[in-house]
């Protein structure tokens, strides 16, 4: 759509950067426009020199993002290695920017002595993405801990907003406002004396012997039906092992799908589809995708 963007940020942005060097699946086609803020400042600026009509998408560690091959037209922000605050700020109150990564909040938490925050530990990817999807493991969610979060909008306005003001569920975050991002949030949690790292390895063992961590996937795909496990639905509708060109269903948990090098997101797509039309046929059950699908075939 050919963005035009005015002073410093015409020549700073990345043009035509491939989102597969940003996604853990490791596809994507380019966004038009890739930017990484230096600071909030920087960040509120770039938002205001971005014309009205053009799309923002943001991306974190892109570890719950299919991105179609033919990319993301309009700007994409990313928060890797960015907006990176984590502090202490009371007794059990933690601040943290949306690009801290989640396994430095569980390790910063663990220092501290508060608790519980170890499942943090084995979600690939940023705060902010965590926010946006309420991400959890082994009984945590994030949206448990947020009292307040602070967001930006497209003039680059920052505001707080409470918990409470978000409807949040399983995997499910609907803000009272669109167009509005996560920049940081004030977290709470108990005070827990003692060493916790033991725990995080627990975690972290009992998550390497049931997934296929290191492959090349965006974790769970699909979310849990109510009262019913996705994997096992996927199980025993035969599916383990189904491959398409180089994307496979996962021989070691059923709903993660491997990208095993040259998948394209159109691979991995039809895989996806595939998989719900034959749970749908086996079982009667539709999956909801829980990976996010963004962008143009
Ligand atoms: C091996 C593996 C294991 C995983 N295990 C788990 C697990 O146990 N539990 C779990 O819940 N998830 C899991 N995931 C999925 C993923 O790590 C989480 O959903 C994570 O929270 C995504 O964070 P991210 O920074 O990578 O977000 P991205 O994938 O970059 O983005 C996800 C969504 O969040 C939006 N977003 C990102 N940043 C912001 C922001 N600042 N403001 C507003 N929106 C934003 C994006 O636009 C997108 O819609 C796993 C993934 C992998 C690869």
């Amino acid at each position: 759509m050919n963005v035009a963007l005015s002073g410093e940020f015409g020549v700073r942005v990345r043009r035509n950067e491939p989102l597969s060097r940003h996604t853990s699946w490791h596809v994507g086609g380019p966004a038009e426009v890739f930017f990484n803020p230096r600071d909030l400042a920087d960040l509120a600026a770039f938002l205001r020199a971005v014309p009205p009509e053009v799309p923002i998408h943001w991306i974190g560690l892109g570890s719950n993002l299919l991105v179609r091959d033919g990319g993301l037209p309009g700007v994409v922000i990313s928060t890797h290695g960015t907006l990176d605050a984590l502090e202490r700020r009371s007794e059990t109150g933690v601040y943290a920017q949306a690009g801290v990564v989640c396994a430095q909040l569980a390790r910063a938490c663990i220092q501290w002595g508060l608790g519980p925050a170890e499942f943090f530990a084995g979600i690939p990817g940023t705060l902010g993405g965590a926010l946006a999807m309420n991400a959890g493991a082994f009984g945590g969610e994030t949206w448990q801990h947020v009292r307040t979060v602070e967001t930006i909008d497209r003039a680059g306005r920052v505001r707080a907003r409470a918990a409470a003001e978000y409807r949040v569920s399983y995997r499910q975050v609907l803000a009272p406002a669109p167009e509005e991002w996560f920049i940081a949030a004030h977290l709470s949690f108990e005070r827990r004396p003692g060493t916790h790292s033991g725990e995080v390895r627990t975690l972290l063992e009992r998550r390497k012997a049931a997934q296929p961590i290191g492959e090349w996937s965006c974790g769970s795909v699909f979310t849990n039906p109510p009262g019913q496990h996705a994997a096992q639905l996927i199980e025993s509708a035969g599916l383990k092992g189904f491959r398409l060109g180089d994307a496979s269903v996962s021989l070691k948990h059923a709903n993660f799908i491997i990208n095993h090098g040259q998948a394209r997101a159109a691979d991995l797509e039809r895989l996806i589809a595939h998989v719900r039309a034959e749970v749908e046929r086996v079982h009667g059950v539709r999956l909801d995708p829980e990976v996010r699908i963004v962008g143009v075939p």
